[in-house]
C-alpha cells in the first residue's frame, strides 16, 4: 500500500506533489467504500480532500454549565449520559431517540427525531460527550436540544473540548465527527507535502502565512482565533490559501499569453482600405464613441505581428455585430479569408442575414455554412472556401470541427455569447491548434471573441488574464429601456393579462422558469409542468412552445425557429434562450421566482425583449417567501439598464461564484478562491505572477522550477500548459 505519509517539507517537489495525489482510500481510516462516498463530492485524493475547506466554524471555545442554559441560544455543554431510549412512533413510522444529559449542575433533553442506526448505536448511557445546539423548552420544562451536534469526548480528553470547530460539508450520512477526524489525520499526514513554493521575497512582501501552516488553521483554528472572519473566509490562514490558488492561475495565463505573443502572426496593414473605406460609407448609423475605440484597439491588435486574441464584451445590444464585421473586412482586404462561429444554427443564419446586405454591396464572396444545408450545398460551399474563393464564412462550431479548410484564414470570429472563462475556450482553442496542426507553417490567425455578459473590469481583467480586453460600454442612441416591473404572486393574474394584451397585438411572449422539472422541495414552478398547464389552462388559445436545457441543440433549435416565425406564441423556457437571439416580435417575458436568479442573469435574460420598435415589457414575478433583501436587490432591475452596472452590484451583494455561475460563466472552479469575495488578492496575484514572469519569462530559473511544478500540477489539465512546455 502506498504510503507517503511524513514526507519533510523540503522534499524534492515531485515528492510532495505525488505524496498530495495519494488516492483517499490510502488515508488511513478512509479504505475503498468510504473512499467512493467522498468521490461523491469529488473528493479523491488527499489534496482534495485537504482543500475540502469548512464552510463554517463553531464556537465551542464556552462550555456552559447546563444550569445556566438560556433558552433560544446557541450554546455548547460538556456532561454524561445519564439516560438514552430509543423509540418507535408507529403513527408516523419513524424512529426516536431521547437522551439525558447530565453535568452535575442540571440536566438537558436530548432529541433526536429519525435517526439513522449508526448514530443510534455510538450513544449510550455513561458516554461522555459535548453536545451543541439552540436551547429550547421541551415537555414537563425541562430545556433541552432537538438535533444537537455532539461529539463523544474520549478519556483523558475532557479539557480539550474547547474549540472552534470546523464544520464541512460531507456525503449524506457521514458523521462530521468521521469527517473532522479524516481531516486530521491528512493533517498529520500530509500538511509537510503542502509547500505552496512560492518565492519567499513574495511571501514575505504579501505577509502570507505558510501554506502547511495555513492549511491547519483552516481545519484546525487556534482557539484564540477570529471567529469572525474565518466565517468571512478571510482570516490569515485562508487568505494565504486563497492567495496562492490565484497566483498559480495568473502565472499559467501569463505564461499562455507570453507563449502567445512569442508566436507568428499576420501583421495587417494598419490603415483603413478600400473595403473599410466603402463601408464607412455603408453605414446606416454613426458608430457610438465605444464602437470606434473597440474597434480602434482590434485594428491595432491585427497591424501587430503577433497573433491576436481579443475578448470583446459589450451588452446586448450594444453593437459587437457590427464591430466584428469591421474587423472581418480588414482581414478580407488584406486578402485573407474572415471565419465567423456562432453557438447554434439559428445564431449563425441571423448573423448572416444581418451580413450578407454588406458582403454583397462590397462584392465580398461570402457564404453560410450550417449542418442542416443539403449535402450538395454544403459540398459547394465548402469547396468555395478551400479553394479562398470565398473569403467570409459564417457557420457553427460543429462544422469547424468537421475540418472544413480555410486556406487564408486571417480572422476567427468566435461569438460565444458567454463561456470564454479560462478553462471553456474550447472553441477558440480548437480553431487555432486545427489551424496551426493543418498548416504549421502558416502564421496563427488573429481571433476576435464576442462575449454578451458584461463583467466588472477588475474582474474581467484576472479572469481573462490572458485575453486582452475591449469593453463595448456605451448603448447606441435612442434606445427605449425595457420597462421593468417587479410583480408579487398574487399579481400573477395581472401578469397574465399583460401577456395576454401583448399577444393579442400580435406579439409574443417568453415565460421563464428556473428549473426544468417540479423539485418538491423547493416548491418552485417548473418550465415542464407549466409549460403544460398554461397549455391548457390560461393561455390555451394560444400556441405555447417549451424549451430548456435537457434538449438537444437540435430540439431546442427547431422549437426557437418555430417561435421566430410566430407559429407559437409563448415560449416557456428556462434560462437556455439565446443571448444573442433576436426576435423583435417578442415584447414581453415574464421570469418566474426572479428571486432565484442573479441580477446579471436577469439582465440577460431581458436583453431578449426589447430588440424592436414595439416597447417592451419585464415583469419579474417573486415569491413571497423571497425577503425583503431580497425584493430590494430586484429592484435594482427596474431602475438599472447598464449591464456593467447591474453586474457589479450583482458582485457585491451576491458574491460567492453566483455573479455567473461558475459552470455557465467558465470561471475556473478554484477551491476555495472566491473571485468576487478576493477581488483585491486576485490583483495583487496577478500583479505579482506578471513580475515574476517579466524577470523569469518561461519560469527557467532555478527558484521557479518548483512553482513550475506545481504550476502543471494544478492547471495543466485545464490551462493546457503542457504545449507551452
Ligand atoms: P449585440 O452587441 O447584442 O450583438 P447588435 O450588434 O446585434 O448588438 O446590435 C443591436 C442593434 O443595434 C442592431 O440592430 C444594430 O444594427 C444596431 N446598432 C449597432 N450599432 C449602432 C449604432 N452605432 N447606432 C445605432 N444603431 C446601432
Ligand atoms: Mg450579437
Amino acid at each position: 500500500m502506498a504510503n507517503h505519509a511524513y514526507v519533510s517539507a523540503c522534499a524534492p517537489p515531485k515528492e510532495c506533489l505525488k505524496a498530495l495525489s495519494t488516492p483517499l482510500r490510502f488515508l488511513k481510516g478512509v479504505g475503498p467504500k468510504r473512499a467512493a462516498l467522498l468521490e461523491t463530492l469529488g473528493l479523491k485524493t488527499v489534496e482534495n480532500l485537504l482543500y475540502h475547506l469548512p464552510f463554517r466554524y463553531e464556537d465551542r471555545r464556552r462550555v456552559k454549565k447546563i444550569h445556566l442554559a438560556s433558552v433560544g441560544e446557541d450554546e455548547s455543554f460538556a456532561g454524561t449520559l445519564v439516560f438514552v431510549q430509543k423509540k418507535f412512533i408507529p403513527r408516523k413510522r419513524r424512529h426516536i431517540l431521547l437522551g439525558t444529559l447530565s453535568d452535575g449542575t442540571g440536566m438537558l433533553g436530548l432529541v433526536w427525531y429519525n435517526v439513522p442506526p449508526y448514530m443510534a448505536n455510538t450513544l449510550s448511557r455513561g458516554q461522555a460527550l459535548l453536545v451543541h445546539g439552540r436551547v429550547e423548552w421541551g415537555l414537563g420544562g425541562q430545556k433541552r436540544i432537538v438535533h444537537p451536534d455532539f461529539e463523544p469526548i474520549e478519556a483523558g480528553e475532557e479539557t480539550d473540548t474547547e474549540k472552534i470547530l470546523p464544520v464541512y460539508l460531507r456525503p449524506g450520512g457521514l458523521p462530521l465527527r468521521t469527517m473532522r477526524r479524516w481531516l486530521a489525520q491528512a493533517l498529520a499526514d500530509y500538511a509537510p507535502s503542502l509547500p505552496s513554493f512560492l518565492p519567499e521575497s513574495l511571501t514575505r512582501r504579501q505577509g502570507l502565512m505558510d501554506l502547511n501552516q495555513a492549511m491547519k488553521q483552516v481545519h484546525q483554528p487556534d482557539k484564540a482565533a477570529d471567529l469572525a472572519s474565518l466565517n468571512r473566509f478571510s482570516s490569515p490562514a485562508h487568505r494565504a490559501i486563497v492567495f496562492d490558488e490565484f497566483f498559480y492561475l495568473q502565472l499559467g495565463l501569463g505564461l499562455r499569453r507570453k507563449h502567445r505573443a512569442a508566436l507568428e502572426g499576420i501583421a495587417f496593414s494598419s490603415a483603413e482600405a478600400q473595403l473599410t473605406r466603402q463601408m464607412r460609407g455603408l453605414l446606416p448609423f454613426t458608430l457610438t464613441g465605444a464602437q470606434e475605440r473597440v474597434v480602434g484597439e482590434i485594428y491595432r491588435d491585427m497591424a501587430s505581428p503577433c497573433p491576436m486574441q481579443r475578448l470583446v464584451q459589450g451588452d446586448v445590444g450594444s453593437g459587437k455585430t457590427i464591430v466584428a464585421w469591421l474587423a472581418a473586412l480588414r482581414a478580407i482586404e488584406s486578402g485573407f479569408q474572415a471565419l465567423w462561429m456562432a453557438p447554434t444554427e439559428l445564431l449563425a443564419e441571423q448573423h448572416f442575414r444581418n451580413l450578407k446586405g454588406f458582403a454583397g454591396a462590397l462584392k465580398i464572396p461570402a457564404a453560410l455554412l450550417t449542418g442542416s444545408l443539403p449535402e450538395a450545398t454544403k459540398k459547394e460551399v465548402t469547396e468555395g472556401i478551400r479553394t479562398g474563393m470565398t473569403s467570409f464564412i459564417v457557420g457553427t462550431h460543429a462544422l469547424i470541427q468537421e475540418g472544413v479548410w480555410v486556406p487564408r484564414m486571417g480572422l476567427g470570429i468566435i461569438d460565444e455569447q458567454h463561456r470564454f472563462g479560462v478553462v471553456q475556450r474550447r472553441a477558440l482553442q480548437r480553431l487555432v491548434h486545427w489551424h496551426s496542426a493543418a498548416a504549421p507553417t502558416l502564421p496563427q490567425p488573429d481571433i476576435l471573441l464576442m462575449s454578451a455578459t458584461p463583467i466588472p473590469r477588475s474582474l474581467a481583467m484576472v479572469l481573462f488574464g490572458d485575453l486582452e480586453i475591449s469593453f463595448l460600454d456605451e448603448m447606441p442612441p435612442g434606445r427605449t429601456p425595457v420597462e421593468t416591473k417587479l410583480c408579487g404572486e398574487r399579481e400573477r393574474p395581472a401578469v397574465y393579462e399583460r401577456v395576454r394584451t401583448e399577444i393579442q397585438k400580435g406579439h409574443q411572449a417568453y415565460i421563464v422558469y428556473p428549473l426544468v422539472e417540479a423539485s418538491e422541495r423547493l416548491n418552485l414552478h417548473d418550465a415542464t409542468r407549466m409549460a403544460e398547464e398554461l397549455r391548457l389552462g390560461v393561455f390555451r388559445e394560444f400556441q405555447v412552445g417549451l424549451i430548456h436545457g435537457r434538449m438537444s441543440a437540435e430540439e431546442r433549435d427547431a422549437v426557437m425557429r418555430r417561435f421566430k416565425e410566430g407559429a407559437l406564441q409563448i415560449l416557456v423556457a428556462t434560462t437556455v434562450i439565446e443571448v444573442g437571439i433576436d426576435i423583435s416580435n417578442a415584447t414581453v417575458m415574464v421570469i418566474e421566482h426572479a428571486e432565484r436568479f442573479g441580477l446579471s442573469q436577469l439582465h440577460q435574460l431581458r436583453g431578449r425583449v426589447g430588440r424592436g420598435q414595439a416597447p417592451a415589457q419585464c415583469l419579474l414575478v417573486h415569491y413571497e417567501a423571497g425577503s425583503r433583501e431580497a425584493r430590494s436587490r430586484l429592484r435594482v432591475m427596474e431602475k438599472e439598464h447598464d449591464g456593467f452596472k447591474i453586474a457589479e452590484a450583482d458582485l457585491e451583494i451576491r458574491g460567492p461564484g453566483e455573479l455567473l455561475g461558475t459552470r455557465q460563466s467558465g470561471l475556473p472552479d478554484f477551491r476555495l478562491a472566491d473571485v468576487a469575495r478576493d477581488a483585491h488578492l486576485l490583483l495583487e496575484a496577478r500583479s505579482e505572477a506578471t513580475a515574476w514572469l517579466a524577470d523569469d519569462s518561461n519560469l527557467s530559473r532555478p527558484e521557479s522550477r518548483a512553482m513550475g511544478q506545481v504550476l502543471l500540477h494544478r492547471w495543466d489539465d485545464r490551462l493546457e500548459l503542457g504545449a507551452i512546455g
